[in-house]
């Protein structure tokens, strides 16, 4: 089973985003799809040969989660007023 890759995020103000791209291992997706290791600072993170995957999500309401996993082909990140959400969220119906 392979980590889920983020193809893309447009939160440029974050510490591990480089040229719309994330470059932390793994992130944290809460209950709410919000992304949970987004982090303002001045202190760049990360490393330019990683490509950044969902190590968790916790948005089980979500048709791709699976015992709170993502399962989504590839996700991508958008900003949203002052946080981070998962853009490739869909509610279960
Ligand atoms: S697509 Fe769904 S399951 Fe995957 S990270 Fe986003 S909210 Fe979580």
């Amino acid at each position: 089973m392979e980590m889920i890759q983020i193809k893309k995020c447009d939160v440029s103000v974050c510490v591990y985003n480089k040229q719309n791209m994330c470059h932390t291992f793994g992130i944290t997706v809460g209950s709410h799809a919000e992304c949970n290791t987004y982090n303002h600072g001045s202190q760049s993170g990360g490393f330019d040969g990683v490509t950044g995957g969902v190590g968790a999500c916790l948005a089980a309401d979500c048709k791709f989660n699976d015992q709170l996993e993502c399962r989504a082909p590839a996700i991508s990140v958008e900003g949203h007023s002052v946080h981070a959400d998962c853009a490739t969220f869909e509610r279960r119906k």
